[in-house]
């Protein structure tokens, strides 16, 4: 099939070409992002490949019809910025990639935790200017501390089940559905006010829907434990980020770690140190001693980018060949994980 594969990046580019020697697609990359202003650039294909920070809205889904596009094969899991009713009716079929390494984020979101409860972050700068002064490294040991774990699917369960077992944390957890297995590992479930109150850290691993829009805002601020570390591999927008700064500034928070970040769109994935960056919030945020922040990397390991590239390019020959779709997206999942 013809694919036109938006906002690609050279590894994107490396991990699809060496899994399409199997499925022999014409694949034609492009670095510019998918919207509005972009949507003609898939004429003459058949299929799109897209990637978190496109913009597949009504308008652009439109377009893309119009040109004759009935594939939109998102190349990660989460499908926040598709409008699937738009999708749906238009006859645009919208495939995934449920899971392609849950260990690759739960390792990455360990290892956020790690760095910032124990200033590594601050530490490797200080020892490049050869200040090897320990003040202000002071961290707290892991074990023993309560963690809350926000959704225990694939990621959450990965990161609960390494906190309890690996580090003897106790691990509070919320979800809409209890998973067995961790409540025998010693998780025990609890309502999102009773972890929020009773954590010493948070790690968010629910996906983006209306009703986790801003989650973390001021009044789960107000009613958390004082002091409260907040983790976020998930996507941005569980946070509220107004309401975060204040609560570093008052400390009430007293760390975040963030590898997503509600306007990440307008930033991640560019190399940006020769531009004025516009975002003041995120610009602020940078600015605290206890906040760490990547971009959008907790899924970048070979393992996660060789199964993203084979299980997208395996769904488009599967909806080639007219072969049904067990990772398309429906509609009636809107409400669960939209
Ligand atoms: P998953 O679908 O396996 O698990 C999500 C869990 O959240 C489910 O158990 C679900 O029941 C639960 N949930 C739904 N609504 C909830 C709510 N209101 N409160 C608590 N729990 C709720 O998903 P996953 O594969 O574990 O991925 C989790 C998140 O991580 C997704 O949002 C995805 O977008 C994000 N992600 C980020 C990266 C990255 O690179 N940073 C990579 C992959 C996935």
């Amino acid at each position: 099939m013809r694919v036109a594969v938006f906002a690609t990046k050279p590894y994107d580019r490396r991990f699809l070409v060496e899994a399409n020697r199997r499925t022999g697609h014409h694949l034609t990359f492009l670095e510019a992002r998918l919207d509005a202003t972009t949507a003609s650039l898939a004429a003459g294909h058949q299929a799109v490949c897209a990637f978190v920070n496109d913009r597949l809205d009504a308008a652009v889904l439109g377009r893309l019809a119009e040109l004759g596009i009935r594939l939109v094969a998102m190349r990660c899991a989460g499908y926040n910025n598709v409008d699937l009713q738009a999708a749906g009716t238009l006859g645009v079929t919208v495939v995934r990639v449920p899971a392609y390494s849950p260990h690759a984020v739960a390792e990455f979101t360990i290892g956020l935790l790690l760095a910032l409860d124990r200033n590594i972050h601050r530490a490797w700068a200080r020892v490049r200017e050869n200040n090897f002064a320990l003040d202000g490294l002071i961290g707290r040991n892991l074990h023993g501390r309560t963690m809350g774990v926000v959704g225990t699917g694939r990621i959450g369960a990965l990161v609960a089940r390494s906190l309890r077992l690996g580090f003897g944390c106790h691990v509070l957890a919320s979800d809409v559905h209890r998973d067995p297995e961790l409540e025998a590992a010693g998780v025990r479930y609890t309502d999102p006010a009773t972890l929020l109150a009773e954590s010493d850290v948070v790690t968010l691993h629910c996906p983006l829907t209306p009703e986790t829009h801003h989650l973390i805002d001021a009044r789960a601020i107000a009613a958390a434990r004082p002091g409260l570390m907040i983790v976020n591999t998930s996507r941005g927008a569980l946070i509220d980020t107004p309401a975060l700064i204040e609560g570093l500034k008052s400390r009430r928070i007293g760390g975040v770690a963030l590898d997503v970040y509600e306007q990440e769109a307008d930033l991640f994935f560019e190399d940006l140190s020769n531009e004025i960056v516009q975002d003041d919030d995120f610009q602020r945020l940078l600015t605290f001693p206890n906040v760490l922040v990547t971009g959008h990397q907790a899924f970048l390991t070979e393992e996660a980018l060789t199964s993203i590239a084979e299980t997208t390019l395996s769904s488009i020959a599967d909806a080639e060949a007219g072969r049904p779709l067990p990772h398309a997206v429906h509609r009636q999942q809107v409400t669960r994980t939209a």
